[in-house]
């Protein structure tokens, strides 16, 4: 059987899923880790719960997907190489020029490389990946699956600055969003439940991981979307700080005597949110645990990352004219039965409840009560499936 392999190559990890296709039956699950560190190391899932872990030096990516195609034969996870015939791998920005999927050649790798000027930290690190892969599994088809993609259909009211017209014209400067393949399975997945088309419904989907995002989804299209020209802005995030006046960023850089712009993009990304507000942790659970032990400031982050959300879930309902559903997925969205609550709590008076029961117990589909006239779901993302089945599609479209 074909099987296919999900790559999220990162700046110092490569994570993967393996699938038997079309099956869609997951054969293995991992992640390479501390790619050009000392304490480098991998971990595969696989079989019937089994696990191999070990500490490895991988100077570099191009090690560690050596060492990666050759412990799925080690393992017998597969016989050989040549089984890999497909390799999707996730793009984090393809800016206006990709609105789907594409098999990639070297166009398309040319692309991704210019559009590394909107995501510096991401599509450097995807391209290594991508050429790694290509180089090693030349006959496996390769395709890029972009998080920008999905949001490809706002509307131009929705993806313009309200800046001067010629940034956008000269340099591309507009909202592209991100999480788009997220967005879009889970959306799917909300419309299943609805047992209605997804066009016909009017979604809000809230992807709170570390990185957190959320779209309104119209008429089965991205229709608005919380992050921007990159995924720092929008909601408050682990460490990211989302919306923020930019006067403030100006006025602080000379209080601080920070004159280098990076310096104060890198505290925007890795010490905002809700590390930033709390000072305990970029992690939900650290917040939820210090605010329970009366920390003020874990509950002020809490309070904030809740108001956020609730602020576009009011933006976008008008936007749309109307809501139909909202759909929590990724790290918190999935697990915490508290944070949904306390999202939902502030929604009561549009008559939005939550079945207390199907909410406590993290269940997969709709947790509002019958008579709640805007549905609540839970729905666990999985963009590695999502990638998996475009790079089917596109498979199946070469072949003819
Ligand atoms: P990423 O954006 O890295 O893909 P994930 O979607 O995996 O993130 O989400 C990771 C985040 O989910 C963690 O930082 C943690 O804050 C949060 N999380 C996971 N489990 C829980 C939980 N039970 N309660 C609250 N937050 C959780």
């Amino acid at each position: 059987m074909a099987k296919t392999l999900v790559i999220n190559s990162g700046s110092s990890t490569v994570k993967f899923k393996l699938y038997e296709m079309p099956a869609e039956k997951c054969l293995a699950r991992g992640i390479l880790e501390c790619i050009g560190l000392p304490n480098s190391r991998v971990k595969i899932k696989y079989g019937q719960q089994q696990e191999f872990k070990a500490e490895k030096p991988f100077p570099d990516h191009a090690a560690a997907i050596h060492e990666l195609l050759h412990l799925l034969k080690k393992l017998a996870i597969i016989t050989d190489y040549h089984e890999i015939t497909g390799v999707g791998h996730r793009v984090v920005a393809g800016g206006e020029e990709f609105n789907k999927s594409v098999i990639i050649n070297e166009d398309v790798m040319q692309k991704i490389d210019k559009l590394s000027a909107i995501a510096p930290l991401h599509n450097p690190n995807n391209l290594i990946g991508i050429r790694e892969f290509k180089r090693i599994l030349p006959n496996a088809v390769a395709v890029a699956v972009f998080d920008t993609a999905f949001h490809q259909t706002l509307p131009e009211e929705n993806y313009i600055y309200s800046v001067p017209f010629e940034w956008y014209e000269k340099y591309g400067a507009r909202r592209y969003g991100a999480h788009g393949t997220s967005h879009h399975y889970v959306a799917q997945k909300a419309a299943e439940y609805f047992d209605k088309p997804l066009a016909q419904l009017k979604l809000i989907t809230c992807h709170l991981g570390a990185g957190a995002s959320m779209c309104a989804i119209k008429d089965g299209k991205s229709f608005d979307t919380s992050m921007g020209f990159t995924p720092l802005t929008g909601l408050t995030m682990a460490s990211r700080a989302g919306d923020v006046d930019v006067s403030l960023i100006d006025y602080v850089m000379k209080q601080e005597k920070i004159t280098d712009p990076d310096e104060m993009t890198a505290i925007l990304n890795k010490k905002s949110g809700l590390l930033g507000i709390s000072g305990v942790s970029p992690d939900m659970r650290d917040v939820l645990q210090a605010e329970k032990q009366d920390n003020q400031r874990a509950h002020l982050a809490v309070k904030i990352f809740i108001r956020n959300i609730v602020r576009y879930l009011g933006q976008y309902t008008f936007e749309m004219g109307g809501l139909d559903g909202i759909v929590f997925t990724a790290g918190i969205g999935e697990n915490s039965d508290e944070i949904r609550q306390r999202v939902c709590e502030r929604l009561h008076f549009a008559g939005i409840k939550l079945d207390e029961q199907a909410n406590l117990q993290n269940k997969e589909g709709i947790i509002s009560m019958p008579d709640s006239p805007v549905k609540v779901l839970r729905i666990a993302t999985n963009e590695e499936l999502m990638i998996a089945r475009e790079v089917e599609k596109l498979k199946a479209k070469s072949e003819h």
